[in-house]
Formats: C-alpha cells, structure tokens, sequence
C-alpha cells in the first residue's frame, strides 16, 4: 500500500469514528421522557374568577400584624392576633373544623370528596424575619403597612410566608363557592417559630402532635417555586425533595494575651486568621445527587438540541458541566458541602491582643454527607492543632423524597395539570425549611409554592422591599383550588 493510500485509510477510520461518535451523541441527546399525562379539572375549578377583593384586604390585615420574632426572642410576640385574623376572615364564616394547639398553632380541617384517601397537608407559618430599624426608610411602603401598589402587595411575610397561608385559604372558599370538595381531605397546619429554627412550631406539631397530621398523602411546605432564572427561556416548577443539613462550628483558639507594641506570631488572632484564610480558600470535593442528575435530565429534554447534547451525553461532557455547575454559587451549592465564615469573635481594645478568639462557620451539608467525614477534612485544611473546633448546632440530615412512585407521580402529573408551560424538576435546595422535621420523622414532604419567581423577587425575602405580585396572588388561589381538586 503508497503512504497515500495508507493515510487515506487511516482518515476514513478517524471519520467514521467520529461520525459515530456524533450519532451516539444525537441518539442520547434524542432519548427523552415521556411528560406525565395530565389529569382531569372539574370545569367550574378549571375557570372560576378569584374573588382578589376579597384575598388581597385579607393578606393586606394580615401582613398589617407583625408577628416578627427575632432571633433569640423565643416566643411570637402576636401569635393571638394573627390566628384570629384567620379564623375570623376565613374559617369560622366557612364553620370549618379547626384546633388551636398550644394557644399558637392552627389546624384547619376541610372535608374531602373521598374519605378513603390520605389527606393533605399544607404547613404555612406566619411568623416573620424582622426589619431592622435602620431599614425601614428604605422600603418604599412600610414593612408592615400591606400597601398595593403598581401591582403588588408590599411588605414583610408577602411571599414568606402568608401569601400562601391566605391562598389556601382562599382557595378552600373559592371551592365551597362552586359547591366543590377537595378530593382527599386537606389539613392546613399553620405554625409560628419557623424563622427561628422551628423547634417549637412544626418541631411541636411532629413530637408533640403528630396525630393532627393524620396518616397523610404528602405535606407541602415553602423551599421552592416556579422559577424563570435558573435557566432563561424555560420555567421550571421546582420541587425540592431534600434539603441540605445546617451545621454550625465555632472554631477558637486560646492563645496568650499581650500588648499591641510588641506582638508576637503565635498570638490567637493571627493563628485563627491564617486557619481562617485556609478555609475560606477551601472548596470541598463534588458529589452530583441522583436529584441532581434528574433535575439535568428533565431540564434538558426541553432544551434545543445543540444544548441538549452535552447534557444527555454526561458520560462525556461531565467536567465541562460540572465546571459551569461550579461557576455560580447557587449551582456550586447543589453539588458539594459548603461552608461560609458568618461571626467574628474577639478583642476589646485597639492595642491589646486578646487571649482568646472566635469565629463562626456555617456549613451546608449534601443529604447524605458524613459529618464526622466532613469535620476531619477541615480539621486537614486548617492544620493547626491550636484551633478547636466545636460543632454548636446541627440540625441533622434530612431524607430525600423519592422522584419515582405513586407521590411524585401524582403530584407531578397536579402540576402538568395546573401549569402545562412549566417543567417539573426535582431539586435539593441548599436553604433550610420546617419541611426536614416531617422528613426526618419519615413523613412525604415536598417543597414547592405555586408563585412565579425570579432572582429579584427571592433577594427581596428576608431583604427589603418583600413584595408578592397580584398576579401571583391569582395564581397561587388558582393553583391550590386545582391541587386540591385534583391531587
Ligand atoms: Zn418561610
């Protein structure tokens, strides 16, 4: 054989290699997932009108009570008048069952058309993160003054958390306005407490209460939505069926005290400081949770297929994908333990060097992640045995829901129904909710509210300026009205 003819070989090897390659590429790329059949709205569910008059003055009164609880103070300071609220605007005009529990928590009963199904929980809270005094001139309508302007509803607790509570509830009078049941029983359990770890809200209702639950269907609670940034041109009703595990280390060290003129280099400022340098610099190992990896393949059934291939070919285009994954800190967060620096601790006066100083970390673990693992690994980037370090609060590690079975199939194919131009998508969410007490206690819980959402109107909870559109209102009635009706 000529070298020409050798190399002319050789060539149509490599093409064909490549051409194949490109062929299993488009095969896995063409390898999609039949979407769930909807399912079937009664028709005056499907098109009532929502009475907004009505929703609006309702969630206005009730944002109007500040049930603020700081961090440290234990107890709700309004928690009377914000379940009279309720019960005067909503449950006693509709003779609903209900039970106040420990004189701050309500559960509301509504009759379901078949008795044979488990019921529905919907946990709301009504307490809210405060405003600090020197925020409140930079809102532009008082915090607590339920204005509606330009169409939203302003002020603290619009979107965390009352809004829904008020379009549950709207929706079980909608319902009863149209002679209609929801299909299975739904119980709304609405809790104080939460903005301050929750121990004594869902805490209670899980230790102390859990027969009010029942033996339910599933309980759904906030730590998602339906998003239009996480990937532009697509909206996703995210559905968190895990969360992350919240853990918090004080590091210290002890050291000994002196004067500023004369420092040395084994002060406790300065070991803590270079500890500190290490770890802020520290990113931990990449692990991609079967959710993830689900959330991925959802996603990208709905993508062009030029996007579409690198993510059904992970096999190949893993790194390239992981590297993006990591670029962002929300991303980064779905896809390793984090950790961020949040209190520093030490020193009184400028020209003396403290005996001892303090630092707190907060760390964000996977589902699934070993703490003690975890803790050697930073024990191994801080390399420095004069640093101690004491875990102060971990609130454990929370189940993830399965995305296969009768649950999710149902609550998936509920939100086809109710929002056919979204993509369901399961996700872990990195922030921490009162959902993990009914997971941890092994009861079905998702994580999802029926509001549209972007960046700016999530930096706006717990921010300045917490509004919830009027739109979103509608929606949220609308969509509990159907979930209702049809879950
Ligand atoms: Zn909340």
């Amino acid at each position: 054989m000529t070298r020409r003819k050798k190399l002319l070989r050789a060539l149509g090897v490599v093409v064909a290699l490549a051409a194949a390659l490109v062929a299993v590429l488009i095969v896995r790329a063409g390898d999609r997932r039949t979407p769930p059949r909807p399912l079937d709205v009664p028709a005056p569910v499907a098109e009532f009108e929502v009475d907004m008059d009505y929703a609006l003055r309702a969630l206005s009164d009730f944002i109007r009570i500040d049930t603020s609880t700081p961090p440290g103070v234990p107890r709700d300071p309004s928690p009377p008048a914000a379940l009279t609220h309720l019960l005067d605007r909503y449950v006693v005009p509709m003779g609903l069952p209900y039970e106040v529990i420990e004189d701050r928590m309500l559960v509301v009963t509504v009759a379901g058309e078949d008795p044979g199904l488990a019921p529905l929980v919907l946990l709301s809270h009504y307490d809210v993160v405060p405003v600090a005094e020197d925020e409140v001139d930079d809102w532009t309508h008082p915090p607590f003054g339920g204005v509606v302007a330009d169409g939203y509803l302003w002020g603290r607790g619009a979107m965390d958390n009352k809004g829904s509570t008020i379009c549950q509830l709207e929706a079980i009078r909608a319902l009863r306005g149209l002679g209609r049941r929801p299909r299975r029983e739904v119980r709304l359990v609405i809790v104080p407490d939460e903005e301050i770890g929750g121990v004594e809200g869902s805490g209670a209702i899980v230790s102390r209460h859990r027969e009010v639950l029942g033996d339910p269907f599933l309980v759904l609670d906030e730590g998602s939505a339906l998003l239009t940034h996480v990937f532009p041109g697509l909206l996703l009703a995210g559905v968190a069926v895990g969360e992350k595990r919240f853990v918090t280390l004080e590091l210290s060290v002890t050291g000994v005290p002196g004067h500023s003129s004369m420092p040395r280099r084994d002060a406790a400022p300065n070991v803590l400081s270079r500890a500190l340098g290490r770890l802020a610099d520290y990113q931990g190992p990449i692990r991609v949770l079967p959710t993830t990896e689900a959330f991925l393949d959802r996603v990208a059934d709905h993508l062009p297929l030029a996007r579409r291939i690198p993510l059904k070919n992970r096999w190949l285009f893993e790194g390239a994908i992981v590297n993006q994954l990591a670029s962002r800190p929300g991303p980064n967060a779905t896809i390793r333990d984090t950790l961020a620096i949040t209190i520093f601790d030490g020193g009184v006066k400028d020209n003396v060097i403290p005996a001892e100083v303090k630092a707190t970390v907060n760390m964000r673990l996977l589902p699934g992640s070993d703490l003690d693992e975890v803790l050697r690994r930073i024990e191994g980037v801080i390399a420095e045995p004069r640093v101690q370090i004491e875990v102060v609060t971990d609130w454990g590690d929370t189940p993830v829901q399965p995305t296969t079975g009768e649950r999710w199939d149902r609550f998936e194919s509920a939100l086809v129904t109710i929002f056919p131009d979204a993509v369901v998508v399961p996700l872990v969410t990195p922030g921490t909710t009162d959902a993990r007490y009914f997971a941890q206690a092994d009861i079905p819980t998702f994580r999802f509210l029926p509001f549209t959402v972007d960046d700016d109107e999530l930096s706006r909870v717990h921010g300045i300026d917490e509004r919830i559109s009027v739109d979103n209102v509608r929606q949220g009635v609308r969509a509990y009205a159907m979930m209702m009706s049809i879950l």
